[in-house]
């Protein structure tokens, strides 16, 4: 079968935080209420439901990144062409379609006219595959089409998708009805429109069109890639953040507090591959998953080495005064570039690099939430961030803190 595209073009119906998860424009849009990581979500029953057990918040990695049973370095042996990364994500779905462990896969394509817009597409057949390669930037209704694959009488089915994404399928998985799903999860922040993306692309290359990737790396590089082959690393900064607009984030992403996708049965991102991929398997389904591509892929145990908390302290004190309408602090335009030099050599690698992303992330959710909306915070917020906080001295005030 063809593989469906999402095709509407309406605006989603509006919701006060919302991503389009596409629960708003499905049969019953009204599982929003139930579905949503921005309204009542329910992160400790969830990873129950899940995994089986909530994630150790003592003396564990799992506060920083959900439950999992392994963690890995790791690189497809001959890299997919087109993919973001080495292709471990859409190797893992075509696996799935190749051995038929499922009858379709719901990821995200691309719009004919924009290569960077997601468009949700329901792919059945493994050389379809090719077409979800790469990261879009923005957001789109992927499961919206969790209808379609019901009509065509799909019964075991594979969802990619980002964290936001992934919360309001497991939300609603034991009543979706269909048979069996592998959640394959990829981290995901600061993300924004694609409308947005494109102004930011303007901003940092005078030929914005012929950029034809755009990663941030562990080696605190932009990556950017042109149509004309050539490649491009600018140090994070280097960047002219100063010159994107407040709202250029919308507040989901700068408030959104599960950044590697802690549901997913696996979780493939780069953060603490230091320079390669990053593999989390959370459960059994995750191991199954993984072992669909022995032989093919190269795995490692992840480095682990330097100190995070200058950094994420540095990055606390921009937050607050951004978030208190003040400049930033800037570094001297002369000592930035051998900032960026010396970051990679002497900065957290590895699992260190991820904790402290994960912690920045978590600081820009209580800050932000609490400037812009505060009677937000009891039920936005879990337990774990909390704790993650505290050592800066972030605390919750007993009106941030759920009944
Ligand atoms: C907006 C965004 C922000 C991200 N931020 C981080 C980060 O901070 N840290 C980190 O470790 N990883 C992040 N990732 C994940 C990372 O960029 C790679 O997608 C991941 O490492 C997989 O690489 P791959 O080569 O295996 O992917 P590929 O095999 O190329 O497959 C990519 C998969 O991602 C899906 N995808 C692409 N764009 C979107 C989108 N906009 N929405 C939903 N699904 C999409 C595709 O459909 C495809 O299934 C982010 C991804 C996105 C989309
Ligand atoms: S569940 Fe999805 S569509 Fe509904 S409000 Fe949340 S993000 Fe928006
Ligand atoms: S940053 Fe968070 S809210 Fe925004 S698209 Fe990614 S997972 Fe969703």
């Amino acid at each position: 079968m063809q593989p469906i595209h999402f095709q509407s073009k309406e605006p989603a119906p509006y919701r006060d935080l919302c991503t389009d998860c596409g629960i708003s424009r499905s049969s019953e849009p009204k599982r929003c209420g139930q579905a949503c990581q921005f309204i009542e979500p329910k992160y400790e029953h969830l990873e129950i439901q899940v995994h089986g057990r909530n994630r150790q918040v003592h003396e564990s990695d799992e506060i920083f990144f959900g439950p999992y049973q392994n963690m890995y370095q790791a690189a497809m042996q001959k890299p997919v062409a087109g993919a973001q990364w080495t292709g471990i994500t859409t190797s893992l779905a075509k696996k799935l379609l190749h051995h038929q462990l499922v009858d379709g896969v719901l990821t995200m394509g691309q719009d004919a006219n924009d290569a960077w817009r997601p468009v949700p597409i329901l792919i059945t057949q493994e050389e379809d595959i090719a077409l979800a390669r790469g990261m879009k930037m923005g957001y789109a209704p992927l499961l919206a089409l969790l209808d379609n694959a019901k009509e065509l009488g799909l019964k075991k089915l594979a969802v990619i998708g980002i964290p936001c994404q992934i919360y309001a399928l497991r939300a609603l998985e034991q009543e979706l009805g269909f048979e069996k799903i592998y959640v394959i999860g990829t981290p995901c922040s600061d993300n924004t429109t694609t409308e947005n993306f494109h102004e930011f692309l303007s901003i940092i290359d005078p030929e914005p069109k012929s950029i034809t990737y755009l990663e941030f790396k562990a080696n605190y590089h932009v990556e950017l890639r042109y149509q004309n082959g050539k490649k491009k690393e600018i140090p994070f900064l280097m960047l002219p953040l100063s010159k994107l607009r407040p709202d250029f984030f919308p507040t989901t992403c700068r408030t959104c507090v599960d950044y590697t996708n802690s549901l997913a049965d696996i979780t493939i991102g780069y953060m603490g591959g230091n320079g390669e991929q990053w593999v989390i398997v959370r459960n059994d389904r995750g191991q199954e998953l993984l072992s669909l591509l022995d032989g093919e892929i190269k795995l490692q145990a992840p480095i682990d080495s330097g100190k995070r908390m200058g950094a994420v302290k540095g990055f606390m004190k921009n937050t607050e005064l951004a978030a208190g309408g003040l400049p930033l602090r800037q570094m001297p335009d002369w000592l930035r570039p051998i900032v960026g030099w010396l970051m990679p050599k002497v900065g957290p690698k590895g699992i260190e690099f991820a904790r402290a992303r994960v912690e920045m992330k978590a600081i820009e959710t209580a800050l932000i939430l609490r400037q812009q909306m505060p009677k937000k915070m009891k039920h936005m917020v879990p337990h774990h961030i909390w704790l993650l906080l505290e050592k800066y001295g972030i605390t919750p005030n007993p009106e941030e803190l759920p009944k």
